[in-house]
């Protein structure tokens, strides 16, 4: 293996300015957003964060898949800069402008939708997941929508409504959000299979919603907040089959899969399944906050002038660096990278399955890789603790790395695509010896 020395730890971790930092934050900033590494960023390239200790690390969080195209693509930079020059800002439904019109043009003719497409921008994911349910709503005349056990759409009110894990997200926070039903996601380790899972969303639409009040399913083709859980092909050809059937809008919430990641642009290019709707965020524009809806032109043109919008719907800088990212992403090939990067690591992930029963299932598609891990590889008993223990050591050794998973159990990969194939060995070594430390 050809490891580099991209990682350089030259004070302990948290470093001296990291802790002083943190003292001024727990007088500043408000608690329930101090659970974050404790280091605090200085400057991040590529595949690497530069802590203000001077401390550089390896990033497999990538800003929770947020750059799959790198930290600050010089490119992407430079996009952002020249769009800054011009104008920050108009809002897009006064005064519009064609970054606006560019990206949905490039978005529409890259969706997985044959029929004619349209698209709207906004800020966050949630913001996508809610205009997709808005949209449906009016497109059928209908108001329930049918979310997963393990799902996350994210943290404003019907967003976390259709979420779908107690601590630390719904924990106190309701009443929700009416009509939201929810059912099983199929989940090859830990059941249910695809049919049985088809058969609970036929028993939800008997016993709990009937299919002729339901406007959307909103499902993530490969889970990821809930633990990287990609989806059956069955269940996904089901899921059309059924929505087909009832006049239901099928929406396919591609936050985190979406640019790449899995090793096709979007996910659900992998089933040959059409959605109706996409959701996108995150890596979309490398950092800058933009997210955006993408689908049938009979159900984006059905609402009403005005039906959906907002003073901040697709920040015409955010815009700049989407388009970059997708020149970045088409110009160095890294949806075929996902797919390199991603065998590399799950050839990784097995050998170290082999050595630790401790890692009770390697999965996911493309570059986006979890491991999980059980007290017991018979009874799959999660065991958070190790998690947790696994990635304080590897930030120890130079590498961020995130957990997902509705237990908090697994270990998840969302590197930058464009990380170097030297960088992404010294990377897995450095895991590789968290893993022994705590495993072994
Ligand atoms: N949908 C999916 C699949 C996500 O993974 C996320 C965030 O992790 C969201 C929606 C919410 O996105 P945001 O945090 O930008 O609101």
């Amino acid at each position: 293996m050809a490891v580099t020395r991209t990682i350089r730890l030259q004070t302990e971790v948290p470093g001296p300015e990291s802790r002083r930092l943190a003292e001024r934050e727990a007088l500043a900033v408000a608690a329930p957003l101090r659970v974050h590494l404790p280091i605090y960023a200085a400057a991040a390239e590529n595949a690497t964060i530069t802590d203000v200790d001077g401390n550089v690390f390896i990033d497999f969080a990538g800003g929770v898949g947020v750059v799959n195209a790198g930290h600050a693509h010089p490119r992407v930079v430079a996009a952002v800069a020249e769009q800054a020059e011009r104008f920050l800002h108009t809002d897009y439904t006064v005064v519009p402008y064609e970054t606006y019109v560019a990206l949905a043009e490039r978005l529409c003719a890259l969706v997985p939708i044959a029929a004619p497409t349209r698209a709207a921008f906004f800020n966050a994911g949630t913001e996508a997941v809610e205009n997709a349910v808005k949209l449906a709503r009016l497109h059928t005349g209908r108001p329930a929508v049918i979310a997963f056990e393990g799902g996350f759409h994210g943290r404003t009110l019907l967003s976390l409504t259709m979420t779908s894990k107690s601590h630390p997200y719904k924990v106190g926070m309701g009443p929700f959000a009416p009509e939201v039903y929810r059912t099983s996601y199929p989940n090859a380790y830990r059941g249910p299979d695809a049919i049985t899972a088809l058969a609970q969303l036929e028993r939800v639409l008997e016993t709990h919603v009937a299919p002729e009040h339901v406007a959307a399913v909103v499902f993530e083709p490969q889970q990821g907040e809930g633990g990287f859980i990609p989806a059956p092909q069955a269940y996904v050809e089901g899921l059309r089959a059924l929505c087909d059937r009832h006049g239901i809008v099928l929406v396919a919430d591609e936050v985190q899969t979406g640019f790449g990641r899995t090793g096709r642009m979007f996910a659900m290019e992998h089933f040959g399944v059409e959605p109706d709707l996409v959701t996108v965020a995150k890596s979309i524009a490398a950092g800058l906050p933009l997210s955006g809806v993408i689908g049938r032109a009979e159900i984006m043109d059905g609402a009403h002038a005005g039906a959906i919008g907002g003073t901040y719907i697709g920040n015409p800088v955010a815009q700049a660096a989407a388009l970059a990212v997708l020149d970045v992403i088409e110009d160095e090939g890294l949806v075929a990278r996902a797919i390199v990067v991603g065998d590399r690591i799950r050839e990784q992930m097995h050998a170290w399955q082999g050595r630790w029963p401790a890692i009770g299932d390697v999965r996911g598609l493309g570059a986006m890789l979890a491991l999980e891990l059980v007290r017991d590889p018979g009874s799959k008993e999660p065991a958070p603790e190790l998690a947790a223990e696994v990635i304080d050591a590897a930030l120890a050794r130079g590498v961020i790395l995130l957990k997902a998973g509705v237990y908090g159990n697994c270990i998840r990969v969302l590197c930058p695509l464009t990380i170097e194939e030297p960088v992404l060995d010294e990377a897995l070594a450095a895991w590789e010896d968290a893993l022994a430390a705590v495993l072994s």
